[in-house]
């Protein structure tokens, strides 16, 4: 352990405070994942990645990390888009939850300790929910369960909502609303007709419970996740800034009235990304696809656009702001590319003179810069300046002959901070030619199954080669693929 002293915003507390876990050393922290009803986007990005930022640069600083991502799986929009689509609700869900997760590896995000699915914890829900109806918090009504927000006296305090103004005798069964309709939420939907002719056939749909089958309420789902695999309080709670209200409201709600114990210590929220000077989101319309992206820029580039700007602060999505991201992720993988060459170069140079010692006093004094600016919650942005002055004094003192005992120090040093920040882990180089004709006959089995609607062997072999780093992307003019992030 460091003695570094990490500083993060705190939603409840609306100011920076200095960060303590509960147990020294030790962090527990939670964010939430995809409702998985179709494939990601990168607005979602934005979220993943900085919670990914928050973790690295938490193991960066020497906490031991547990970190827990759910996957919505049971919810308002899959049931509805899976109708839509035909398709049974599982397989539906198992198709996009695979398809996040492959976009969790092509962006190097680290996977979490566990990516619990919320079908999996039914049993804990209903458990959660009775224990609820018997401390009179929550009632039975006729189409389900609902909490009873005036049972719990802090309602709101996160995200700001005025008691004053709801009338408590209505009820909100809808997993998404706005503060102004703070009402008493669900936290079981007991199934319509419909839901219920369906789930004769098609599991994951509706569970039989106390109260009829039914399905769980969205909020209620984390409540359990959380408790069941990192206990009564987190440390860390992230998310994107729409979930405030009414999801971690609720959540709140839900957890401190069963354990009557603090349920998060920090809640970090992430700004959502914009385009046109929009939200970008899916319900809008107007998101871009990861694979599109993705079949443009590198990954590192991507990555580089995201933590360019303070996780806090507004950022848009345009082809301008990614082409000068990818300029300056080339520039910083450029002295990575300059240090390999020197460290394979002729061994002249064995003096440690002048040039030598302010080399490694600029390394120290631009390291001191970015960590300081990393303890401060996550100023990914300042950081990186820090890292593009170091990558400017190294490739100076590579103009000349190096030491390489000096080289290598400060490759050390520029290597592990762009480790915290997840950038250019994955340079690769391109293929030979038995390699590329193995690729596209490959593609081309894929392709046929496609079309036979063989959906399944067709991810299959996309999986098999995303795990061997070979990346695909489908646009108008057939798959394109490239062999890691370069
Ligand atoms: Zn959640």
């Amino acid at each position: 352990m460091t003695t570094a002293q990490i500083e993060l915003y705190d939603t409840m507390t609306r100011s920076k405070r200095p960060f303590e876990p509960l147990e020294p050393g030790k962090v527990k922290l939670y964010s939430c994942g995809p409702t998985v009803y179709g494939d990601p986007h990168i607005g979602n990005f934005r979220s993943f990645v900085s919670a990914d930022l928050l973790r690295r640069w938490l193991e960066y600083r020497g906490y031991d990390v547990t970190m827990v991502m759910n996957v919505t799986d049971i919810e308002d929009k899959t049931i509805r888009d899976s109708a839509k689509a035909g398709e049974p609700i599982r397989e539906f869900t198992q198709r996009y939850t695979q398809s996040f997760l492959r976009g969790l590896d092509a962006m190097n995000i680290l996977r979490a300790t566990a990516n619990p699915r919320a079908t999996e914890y039914i049993p804990q829900m209903i458990t959660f929910i009775q224990a609820l109806i018997d401390k009179g918090a929550a009632y039975v009504a006729d189409d389900g369960v609902y909490f009873d927000i005036d049972k719990y006296t802090s309602y709101g305090r996160l995200s700001g909502v005025d008691l004053a103004q709801v009338q408590a005798t209505e009820r909100m069964a809808k997993d998404e609303y706005d503060k102004e309709s703070a009402q008493d939420f669900v936290l079981w939907k007991r199934s319509t007709p419909e839901e219920l002719k369906r789930s004769e056939n098609e599991p994951g749909l509706a569970w039989n419970s106390p109260w009829d089958r039914g399905r769980p309420g969205w909020h209620i789902e984390c409540s359990v996740m959380t408790r069941d695999l990192l206990g009564d309080t987190l440390d860390i709670h992230a998310g994107g800034e729409d979930l405030v209200f009414p999801h971690h409201t609720n959540e709140i709600a839900q957890s401190e009235t069963l354990t009557g114990k603090q349920f998060v210590r920090y809640w970090v929220h992430i700004r959502h990304l914009m385009i046109n000077g929009k939200k970008m989101s899916k319900s809008l319309g107007n998101y871009v696809s990861f694979d599109e992206v993705l079949a443009k820029y590198s990954a590192d580039a991507f990555r580089y656009f995201y933590l360019g700007t303070h996780y806090r602060r507004p950022l848009d999505y345009t082809d301008d702001a990614m082409k000068s991201a990818e300029g300056s992720a080339k520039r910083l993988e450029n002295t990575l590319d300059l240090l390999d060459a020197a460290m394979k170069g002729p061994d002249t140079n064995l003096d440690i003179g002048p040039r030598e010692r302010k080399l490694l006093e600029e390394v120290e004094k631009h390291r001191a810069a970015f960590e300081a600016a990393m303890d401060d919650d996550l100023d990914s942005h300042t950081a990186i300046d820090s890292l593009h002055a170091m990558s400017g004094a190294i490739n100076e003192y590579l103009t000349a002959s190096p030491n390489k005992g000096v080289a290598l120090k400060a490759y050390r040093t520029y290597r592990a901070l762009l480790d915290a920040l997840g950038l250019f882990e994955k340079r690769g180089g391109g293929a030979d030619k038995l390699t590329e004709d193995l690729i596209k006959t490959l593609i081309e089995m894929r392709n046929q199954y496609r079309k036979e609607k063989n959906y399944k062997a067709a991810d299959e072999v996309r999986n098999r080669l995303t795990a061997v780093g070979v990346t695909l992307a489908d646009n108008a003019e057939g798959t394109t693929w490239k062999i890691g992030n370069k």
